[in-house]
């Protein structure tokens, strides 16, 4: 400590590359305090240090994190409170760029697992970004003392020390009862549960906040509540279940559809307390599946739900730089169902209508041999059949999807209701007069192999793989738009899907012989076994990084341009 004391005023005033002396592990009364990067100049990315604190002199015993869930639980709660107490200082700015700047990698309504605290049998770990403080590019070593000295000292104090052990059981049991009802799903032939009284609408478009005002509670159509048995709690949870197989979210305009189905969406992670969707949980295997005209898509094999195209285009292994809205769709459920969905999430107002559906008259105007589209409504029963593979759909206009459906949910004034029964009444009373177009089965779905060359980060000048802001990834010359991806949640998994990608092409496991569902089983368990932060190839601090799904990351992937794919 006292030598990181000396070695600031050694260099106050000198040029910023003097920082860099800095560098080591320096022990302070409570806790060890790792610099391990210090940034170039004062506008580069802040520098990268952890606050190690020994766990046997906080009350976060071992029983708190003896589930894994848990211990991602108690790593949000300490985040969070870090990330309360340092805001309390950041009003005071001082210095160019970003001098003076102590930043963690906060969480938002999501629970995820990241890096930015790091909870082991021993220690805690806290990673921070801190902005050493300068004048032009002089250093301003009395405020970087400051920093080290009182800043970060009292944050620890407050935020570590302080925790009580109400505040990790309030946390912990909210986390046991979101997987405890994550269980009951798949015990139960269940894809989704929205609890009574749960806000779903948000404040706006862009945020994931909820609705303050006016906001309608969820309370679930009679016929579909159940009651789910949950922890820490005698009474059991009620809401609706939505069961495997075609569901269909119906309803007027403007009457809360999308609303219903973008939740289901997020359901797929955990939400903190007061965010109203705390039981609201989808399995974790749901994918939102949507036209993106203009993606590429590398030798997808789409030809169960798109033949023959214009001119002889075989599609069994479709390649293009600039897919159309229903091919772009296409690919991207052929894709989903190779990295192992297990549910479909898609809402009509974003996806490719002749994609979805071709009505009697069509099929009576265009024949089935000049049309090389095979609607989704003939090929979502032999999904769930050959697959396992549920459907939850959102439509307002095409109702011949009534045929198909299992279980049709009508909102109206942001109520649901169970209308199955009288959808299977009119879709009797009103046939639609279409012929089936899907044939015997879905069909075969060719697992590509993609090749070395698809990674390569070397052919940029300057950074070779690195997210900018949660929608786009630098990847040596190619920018990877992410723009689709509504399950995409947090700028931390872009990042480190970006770390991924390029741990996949550092380490050589694109060989020629895995397949993609290799590849994304590989980076799962690894990050299972050795943690977020091991496909960082930072030494100590890993970085700003929170988990992303499977099918985020294979998204990433198939969105790249230069994906190449064997034969
Ligand atoms: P639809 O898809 O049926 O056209 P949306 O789901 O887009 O309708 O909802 C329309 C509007 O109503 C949105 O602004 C949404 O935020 C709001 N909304 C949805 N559900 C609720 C609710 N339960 N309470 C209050 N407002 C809601
Ligand atoms: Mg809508």
């Amino acid at each position: 400590m006292e030598t990181l004391r000396q070695r600031l005023r050694s260099i106050d005033q000198k040029g910023y590359k003097a920082y860099k002396t800095i560098e080591g592990t320096y022990s302070f009364p409570l806790f060890t305090l790792a610099i391990d990067h210090v940034q170039g100049d004062p506008f580069a990315e802040p520098s990268k240090i952890r606050v190690i604190v020994p766990r046997a002199k906080t009350v976060l015993a071992a029983e708190w994190t003896d589930t894994k869930p848990r211990r991602i639980r108690c790593e949000d709660l300490l985040a969070r409170r870090i990330h309360r107490e340092l805001r309390q200082w950041s009003a005071r700015a001082r210095g160019s760029g970003k001098s003076g700047l102590v930043l963690i990698d906060a969480p938002g309504q999501k629970v995820l697992e990241r890096t930015a605290v790091q909870v082991a049998d021993e220690t805690i770990a806290v990673c921070l970004s801190v902005g050493l403080p300068a004048n032009g590019r002089r250093i301003l070593a009395k405020e970087a003392e400051t920093i080290f000295f009182e800043q970060i000292p009292s944050v620890i104090e407050r935020a570590v020390y302080g925790l009580r052990e109400e505040d990790i059981r309030a946390a912990v049991e909210l986390a046991d009862q979101q997987h405890a009802i994550r269980r009951y799903l798949r015990e139960h032939g269940l894809v989704a549960f929205v609890k009574n009284g749960a806000i779903l609408p948000r404040e706006s478009g862009v945020s994931d906040k909820p609705l303050q005002r006016g906001a309608v509670p969820f309370q679930s159509p009679p016929e579909l509540e159940i009651a789910i048995p949950i922890p820490h709690r005698a009474e059991p949870v009620k809401g609706m279940g939505i069961r495997k197989g075609i569901t269909l979210i119906v309803g007027g305009g403007y009457h809360g559809k999308s609303t219903l189905l973008q939740a289901l969406e997020h359901g797929v992670y955990d939400h903190i307390a007061g965010d109203g969707r705390e039981f609201v949980i989808t399995d974790s295997g749901a994918v939102k599946i949507r036209a993106e005209d203009g993606r590429s898509v590398a030798s997808v094999d789409i030809s169960p739900l798109i033949g023959t195209l214009p001119y002889g285009k075989e599609t069994s292994r479709f390649s293009t730089e600039n897919a159309s809205g229903s091919t772009s769709q296409a690919a991207s459920m052929i894709e989903m169902i190779e990295a192992g969905a297990s549910v479909f999430l898609i809402d009509e107002d974003t996806s490719a209508t002749n994609l979805l559906m071709r009505d009697a008259r069509m099929q009576a105007l265009v024949a089935k041999d000049a049309e090389p589209i095979t609607p989704y409504i003939d090929k979502a029963r032999q999904l769930f059949h050959d697959y396992g593979i549920s459907t939850v759909l959102v439509v307002g206009g095409l109702g011949d999807y009534l045929d198909i459906a299992d279980c049709v949910i009508k909102m109206e004034q942001y109520v649901p209701f169970d209308v199955t029964e009288e959808a299977k009444r009119i879709a009797a009373q009103m046939p639609s007069g279409r012929k089936a177009e899907g044939g015997e089965s879905f069909g075969r779905i060719r697992e590509r192999i993609p090749l070395a060359e698809s990674l390569n980060s070397q052919k940029g000048k300057k950074a070779k793989a690195a997210a900018r802001g949660r929608h786009v990834i630098q990847y040596g010359q190619t920018d990877l738009l992410l723009y689709a991806l509504e399950q995409l949640v947090d700028d931390s998994q872009t990042r480190a899907i970006a770390a991924a990608l390029l741990y996949m092409e550092r380490k050589g496991w694109l060989d020629g012989k895995k397949t993609i569902r290799q590849l994304l089983d590989a980076i799962e368990e690894q990050w299972d076994r050795q943690g977020l932060g091991s496909v960082s190839f930072r030494k100590g601090h890993p970085g700003e990084l929170a988990r992303p799904r499977r099918f985020e990351l294979v998204a990433a992937l198939n969105r790249l341009r230069t994906l190449r794919c064997t034969q």
